[in-house]
């Protein structure tokens, strides 16, 4: 029997007004655009591996945040088969006798939705998710992303195999499970889709959240769709957020029915190097707005550094927090 290591890279809707979100709704949350695999035969050797990108027929712009980490954009995948073909290939290429493995519970319930939304049902088998063996393994409390399940592994990533590509991502997620004390025990962690769906209220940050990095924190969602102070729907962030020093931020973000606000965005050190992030929202004051504008603009004139995972970078010098 095989193991076969998958990891997906899907896009998102732009925004929640567009046309197409509100015409296909939560049928279809995230929109694959590529499967990265890596082949594992039973002594625990890494046979292969395979990069299938698809072309989106959906959202078919890809959203500035997923271009930026995964390095697709809507022209290098305008040559990609479609879900079905991509889906075909895949199938064909993983063979016979295999089990499917994840980290964590979102690709599968991303495969599924796409699946079901593109009414396309291959003969799959069980899938397995690498995450809750590796969190028994080293005695954890929380689930620990990809990236800091290496480091403590004591893996270092390639310098040409970059983070959130599917098939680079689905390579170091063998070797942190080739490296497990008891891989085959993977069998006792069968994954099942969950359903997935755009919610409506803002999602804020929980007590319990933690967050590998600050990068990481601005790329979720609770930072990059902040609640609106009045309604608590997800606002659209207008721009990048401003550092006012290493673990503070601010930015803009636009309620459709009320205005912008000003969201200023706090990280605290938690053990095991995590962060722990709280947003807060309150309606922007037009000095407010135009104090940000003026610091995205100055930011923008000053080329900085792309972060490792390709976020938003976060410029060391401390700006002037007179404002707040
Ligand atoms: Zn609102």
């Amino acid at each position: 029997m095989q193991y076969i290591v998958l990891d997906l890279e899907w896009n998102q809707p732009i925004n929640y007004q567009n046309r197409i979100y509100r015409l296909y709704g939560d049928r279809l949350v995230f929109e694959m655009i590529q499967i990265g695999a890596v082949r594992i035969d039973e002594n625990l050797n890494i046979l292969d591996s395979i990069s299938i990108p698809i072309q989106p027929t959906c959202y078919t712009v890809i959203h500035p945040r997923i271009r930026s980490m995964t390095h697709l954009s809507t022209d290098t995948l305008s040559d990609a088969p479609y879900f079905e073909e991509a889906m075909e290939q895949f199938v064909s290429w993983c063979g016979e006798d295999y089990v499917l493995l994840t980290w964590g519970c979102d690709d599968v319930s991303v495969l599924q939705q796409n699946l079901d939304f593109f009414e396309i049902h291959p003969d799959l088998p069980t899938l397995y998710d690498i995450q809750p063996l590796f969190v028994k393994e080293f005695s954890l409390n929380n689930r620990m992303g990809l990236k800091s399940a290496m480091e403590l592994m004591n893996i270092a990533p390639d310098d040409d195999r970059y983070f959130h590509n599917a098939q680079y991502d689905a390579y170091y997620t063998a070797l942190v499970f080739t490296h497990l004390k008891n891989p085959q025990d993977v069998l006792s962690y069968p994954q099942k889709p969950k359903p997935l769906f755009h919610q409506e209220a803002a999602v804020k940050p929980r007590k319990g959240d933690l967050f590998e990095s600050i990068e990481k924190g601005l790329e979720s969602i609770q930072a990059t769709s902040p609640y609106c102070t009045v309604c608590g729907k997800p606002c659209t962030l207008d721009g990048r957020y401003i550092p006012q020093s290493r673990d503070r931020l601010i930015g803009l973000a636009k309620c459709q029915k009320h205005g912008t606000m000003l969201v200023r965005v706090t990280f605290r050190t938690a053990p095991d190097g995590m962060y722990t992030m709280q947003v807060k929202t309150a309606k922007a004051s037009r000095s407010n707005i135009a104090y940000i504008h003026t610091k995205q603009f100055q930011m923008q004139e000053t080329p900085d550094q792309p972060s490792a995972e390709g976020g938003q970078s976060i410029p060391t010098a401390t700006l002037d927090a007179s404002l707040l």
